[in-house]
């Protein structure tokens, strides 16, 4: 399923791939897989010779027997040595096989041409660029005006789940609704479909989307959930909670054959997702800005991979080699902007660096918005949106197949491209802070919102 011989033509590409991305444990596993492969054919090579000598055996056996001459015991010893051989071998080669499939799963997907080496992302954009984002706007955070305004309830939810939980009221809680309502309705008039995924997905699913059990720091992202024991004495695989809708979408299509003339598939749909955090005890543990459950609309699509794809399936050569997942990724993009736009907060475009691409992602766009309270932590602005190009890294680890056009007999593998419509908790924080009239008590809601909020609610207010 992965594509060994690239890894095998190319070990040093891998090895600085891993570097730039911080997968400094993996950097050498190109190597290793290469070395392995020479056993392998070493091995391969003593199955011919030990095949070829007990199939000499069987035809002597008979001409010895015919001649009625004692050799024959001889060579029957021979023949069980050699079988005993063979077995041996034939498991050798299974364990090579293994492991160098180990250790191409353990991988990061190769970067993009696009993509800056290194750890500082690019600005490439900034969204509604003259609007006011001065100090003066200082005044209030979101976790007091959720307060005020009776819209947030972080009390309660200290009471029932601990830290990283919150209770949406009210307006806050409408907000979310009409929040879900628009960022689908942007998206849905460009085409995408609506779906809503499960919560929970089978772990190997998680695994082969690249959301291993633990992040190339050693920390458990994911939450797994215990086993009833019905599950455990059917030997039902694992699950876990998603922590994006990305994984149960891509793991939609897990083992199915897509059709050329199907694509591009975009889809879109809310979901819950669930974040341990473990890396971030300590930093943001008030308020919205990072929680361990929250509503995320999420945009999925299925691409079709440049036409030659056994040459460079990155793109890395020429722009145009990846024309349908770039314009897929180009309008993710569009809708994020069209929707921070039209909700007047300010926010920065950003080519995001090899070492913030995770396991799965060839190139990633965040867009960062503006918060006046997150001046106190750094400079104020925070991710409220990513988009990734994934290529086929998830459809090979989850074996999506894709049937080219034209009668082509070989399958190729589709792209997969992703990308954030709404994150709610941010974008509800960012609201509140920047759409806070003082002078009011008031939290104006934006024009774009106001025909999902009941009664048209234009201002939100003690
Ligand atoms: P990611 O899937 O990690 O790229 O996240 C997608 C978006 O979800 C981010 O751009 C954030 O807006 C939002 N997000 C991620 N993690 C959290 C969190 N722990 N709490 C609230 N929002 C989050």
């Amino acid at each position: 399923v992965l594509d060994l011989k690239h890894i095998r033509q190319n070990p040093g590409l891998y090895e600085q791939n891993c570097i730039d991305r911080n997968y400094n444990e993996q950097a050498r596993n190109g190597w290793r897989i290469l070395e392995l492969h020479e056993s392998l054919v070493e091995k391969q090579k003593q199955v011919i010779q030990a095949r070829q000598r007990s199939n000499a055996i069987g035809k002597e056996v008979g001409k010895q027997a015919a001649a009625g001459a004692g050799k024959k015991e001889t060579l029957l010893e021979e023949a069980k040595k050699l079988k005993e051989l063979l077995s041996a071998f034939e498991d050798a080669e299974k364990g090579i096989q293994d492991e160098m499939e180990k250790l191409a799963l353990e991988l990061p997907n190769l970067s993009s041409q696009h993509t800056p080496v290194g750890k500082e992302p690019q600005v490439v954009e900034v969204i509604n660029e003259d609007l006011d984002i001065s100090r003066s706007m200082l005044s209030k955070s979101h976790v007091d005006i959720g307060k005020e305004l009776d819209i947030i309830d972080f009390e309660a939810s200290a009471t029932t789940s601990g830290w990283g939980w919150y209770f949406l009221k009210n307006e806050g809680a409408l907000l979310e609704q009409a929040l879900i309502q628009y960022a689908l309705s942007v998206a849905m008039k460009r085409g995408w479909k609506v779906m809503t995924p499960p919560s929970l997905v089978y772990s190997h699913i998680a695994n082969a989307c690249g959301f291993m059990p633990r992040d190339q720091n050693g920390e458990t992202q994911i939450y797994g959930i215990a086993q009833s024991e019905h599950d455990r004495t059917s030997d039902k695989p694992g699950l876990v909670l998603a922590g994006t809708a990305e994984i149960p979408f891509a793991g939609s299509q897990a083992s199915k054959t897509l059709k050329a003339e199907d694509l591009p598939l975009k889809v879109i749909g809310p979901s819950r997702s669930y974040r341990a955090e473990a890396g971030a005890r300590g930093v943001d543990t008030k308020g919205l800005y990072r929680v361990h459950e929250f509503t995320k609309v999420e945009m999925f699509a299925w691409t079709m991979p440049p036409p030659d794809s056994e040459g460079d399936r990155f793109g890395n050569d020429d722009d145009d080699k990846l024309p349908q997942t770039e314009d897929v990724f180009t309008e993710m993009l569009d809708i994020q902007k069209e929707i921070l736009t039209s909700l007047n907060l300010h926010a920065k475009v950003l080519e995001m660096p090899s070492s913030d691409l995770g396991a799965s992602a060839t190139r990633k766009i965040d867009m960062e918005a503006f918060f006046p309270s997150r001046q106190s932590i750094d400079d104020g602005y925070g991710e409220v949106t990513s988009a990734s190009i994934c290529t086929d890294y998830q459809s090979r680890r989850l074996s999506t197949r894709l049937k080219l056009p034209g009668g082509a007999a070989k399958l190729g593998w589709p792209h997969t491209v992703n990308g954030t419509a709404m994150a709610i908790p941010r974008i509800l924080a960012c609201i509140l802070e920047n759409h806070w009239k003082e002078d009011q008590g008031a939290v104006q809601v934006p024009e774009c919102l106001r025909a999902y909020m009941p009664g048209n609610v234009a201002y939100i207010e003690r």
